[in-house]
C-alpha cells in the first residue's frame, strides 16, 4: 500500500487506476505493534491500521480488496489470476504495472506435533488477535517461546504482562542472533529478573499434545509442560508466486530487484520482505524482514510507477527491539559477519552509563563497534542498555552510512547534558576505543 499511495501522490484517479488485493482481513496495519497489542500496551486493535480499505477508496481513489487471493501471474498476458475467498468463481485482472509484495512466510517446523492447536505463529494481525483470544479465553499459567529472535523476545515480553510463566528456547549460545553472543549478557538478566526461564543450546524436536491440544515441547535434553506455545523461527521471502510466473530470484533467496526496484521482467516491479536488499557494508544482496526497509522500498516502486524516478540505496540492517526493560539496537555488520564478507575485522565494547554517573537515573549500557584493521572504517555497531539506549544506534547508522572511520566518529559533535549521556557519550568512548585498538594494531604490524 506503500507503493500504491506514492503511486497516487504522483498520478491521479483519472490518470492512472489502482487495484491491490491482499488475501488477508486488513490492509496497511502495523505488523510491528503486534506484540505491544497481544501485551495490553495498545489496548484497541484499530489503533494498528493505518488505513481501511474505506479510507483508501474515499480519499485516495485506491480500489484495494481484502479476501482477495492472487493465485497465478501471467506477465506475458500482463493479468493476474484472482480468487474471491468468501466465494465466486476466478477471475483474471489486467495490469499495465504489476506491484509484487506478498511479504514473507514464518519458518514452521515439521516436527511431531507442530499442528496441535495452541501453537501459535505470530506474522498477522488475525494471529495477534488469536493470541490475545487464547490468552485471555483459556488463562493459560505455562507458555513456551520457541524462537529467541526480535519477535520471539518482543513476545516473551507480552506474555509477561498476563502474568504467565515464560520459557523461552533456543539453539543458540545467547538470545538474538542479530547481535554478537557478546551482547546478550544484559538481555539474559533481564529475562530473569521478568521470571522467565531462558533454555540456550537446545534445539525443539517435538511436541506433545493431549486431546489434540499441547501439553508439552520437548527438545533435544528436557520435555516442558505447557499449556501454549508461541513459534518465533524467523521468516523467508514469500517468493511462490513470482517463481511460478518466471520472476527471478536473487543469490539470497529473494526477488531480484534493481535500485528502481523493477524485476527482471519488464513492467513487474517487487518490494518489501519477498525482496533482496543491497546491503551497503557487505557489499551483496541479503534478505532482511524489516517494514522499515518494506515502507521505503514501495515508496521508491510507486514513485517509479507513477512515472517518477526513484531509487532505494540499500541497507545496514539497523534494528532496534526491547525486551522489559533492556534495550537493543544493531546496525551494519557482526563481527562474524564482517569476517563473512571478507573483512578483518577489530572490535572492542565498553561499558558505560546512559547518563552522568552522578545524574539520578543512569543506567548501564554496552557498545560495541566493529572496525575494520588498518583502514579504522566502521562495519558495523550493536548496543543493549536500559533507557536512553536504543535510539543511539542511529548515530551509528549515520556513521555507517557516510563511511566514517572510527577515528573520524570519535571527534563527531554529539550533543551532552548530566540528564542525556556522560561528558563522553558511550558512542563516542567506544570509538576512541576502537580507534585506540586500530591504532596498536597498526603500530604492532608497522615492519
Ligand atoms: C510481530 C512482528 C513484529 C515486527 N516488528 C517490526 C519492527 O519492530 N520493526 C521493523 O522494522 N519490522 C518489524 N516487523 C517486520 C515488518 O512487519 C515487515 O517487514 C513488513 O510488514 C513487511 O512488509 P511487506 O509489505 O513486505 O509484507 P507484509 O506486511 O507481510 O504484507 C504482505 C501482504 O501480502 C499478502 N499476500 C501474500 N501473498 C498473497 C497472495 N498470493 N494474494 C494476495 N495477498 C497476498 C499478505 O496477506 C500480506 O498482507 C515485524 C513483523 C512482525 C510479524
Amino acid at each position: 500500500m506503500s507503493a500504491a499511495s506514492a503511486a497516487r501522490r504522483a498520478r491521479g484517479p483519472e490518470e492512472l487506476e489502482i487495484v491491490a488485493f491482499d488475501r488477508g482481513n486488513y490492509t496497511s496495519y502495523s505488523a510491528c505493534g503486534i506484540p505491544y497489542f497481544i501485551g495490553n500496551d495498545v489496548t484497541d486493535v484499530d489503533a494498528l491500521i493505518a488505513r481501511t480499505p474505506e479510507q483508501f477508496a474515499r480519499h485516495h481513489g485506491i480500489d484495494a480488496r481484502i479476501g482477495h487471493e492472487v493465485l497465478n501471474i501471467d506477465t506475458d498476458r500482463q493479468a493476474v489470476e484472482v480468487r474471491d475467498l468468501r466465494g465466486g468463481a476466478g477471475w483474471w485482472e489486467g495490469f499495465d504495472q504489476l506491484m509484487v509484495a506478498t511479504g514473507a512466510v514464518p519458518i514452521r517446523p515439521s516436527l511431531p506435533g507442530a499442528d496441535a492447536q495452541g501453537i501459535f505463529g505470530v506474522q498477522t494481525l488475525d494471529d495477534g488477535l488469536a493470541v490475545r483470544a487464547a490468552l485471555a479465553q483459556d488463562r493459560p499459567r505455562r507458555v513456551v517461546v520457541v524462537g529467541a529472535g526480535y519477535i520471539g523476545l518482543e513476545l516473551a515480553e507480552a506474555l509477561c504482562a498476563w502474568g504467565v510463566h515464560v520459557t523461552v528456547i533456543d539453539r543458540g549460545q545467547a538470545p538474538l542472533a542479530a547481535l554478537d553472543p557478546d551482547m546478550g549478557g544484559m538481555l539474559v538478566a533481564a529475562m530473569h529478573r521478568f521470571g522467565m526461564t531462558l533454555r540456550l543450546g537446545e534445539t525443539v524436536t517435538g511436541f506433545d499434545t493431549a486431546a489434540g491440544k499441547v501439553s508439552a515441547v520437548r527438545t533435544d535434553h528436557v520435555t516442558v509442560p505447557t499449556d501454549l506455545v508461541i513459534l518465533g523461527l524467523g521468516v523467508r521471502p514469500n517468493t511462490a508466486l513470482a517463481v511460478a510466473a518466471g520472476i527471478p530470484l536473487g543469490p539470497a533467496g529473494g526477488i531480484a530487484v534493481d535500485q528502481r526496484l523493477r524485476t527482471g521482467v519488464e513492467g513487474v516491479w517487487a518490494g518489501g520482505d519477498c525482496v533482496e536488499k543491497f546491503h551497503r557494508v557487505a557489499r551483496r544482496p541479503v534478505t532482511l524482514a524489516l517494514g522499515t526497509h518494506a515502507n521505503k522500498e514501495g515508496r521508491t516502486a510507486g514513485i517509479n510507477i507513477g512515472g517518477g524516478y526513484a531509487t532505494f540505496p540499500g541497507v545496514l540492517g539497523t534494528a532496534v527491539t526491547k525486551l522489559c526493560d533492556v534495550q537493543v539496537g544493531r546496525t551494519g555488520l557482526g563481527e562474524d559477519e564482517a569476517r563473512d564478507a571478507g573483512f578483518d575485522p577489530l572490535c572492542v565494547a565498553v561499558d558505560s552509563t546512559t547518563r552522568a554517573g552522578y545524574y539520578p537515573g543512569a543506567k548501564p549500557i554496552r557498545t560495541k563497534l566493529v572496525a575494520e584493521r588498518g583502514t579504522g572504517r566502521l562495519l558495523g555497531a550493536q548496543i543493549v542498555g536500559e533507557e536512553g539506549a536504543a535510539k543511539r544506534i542511529d548515530v551509528l547508522a549515520m556513521a555507517l552510512w557516510h563511511d566514517t572511520t572510527v577515528e573520524e566518529l570519535l571527534n563527531t559533535d554529539l550533543s551532552y547534558a548530566p540528564p542525556f549521556s556522560p561528558l563522553w557519550d558511550p558512542v563516542l568512548i567506544a570509538a576512541r576505543k576502537a580507534w585506540q585498538r586500530v591504532e596498536a594494531d597498526r603500530r604492532s604490524t608497522r615492519p
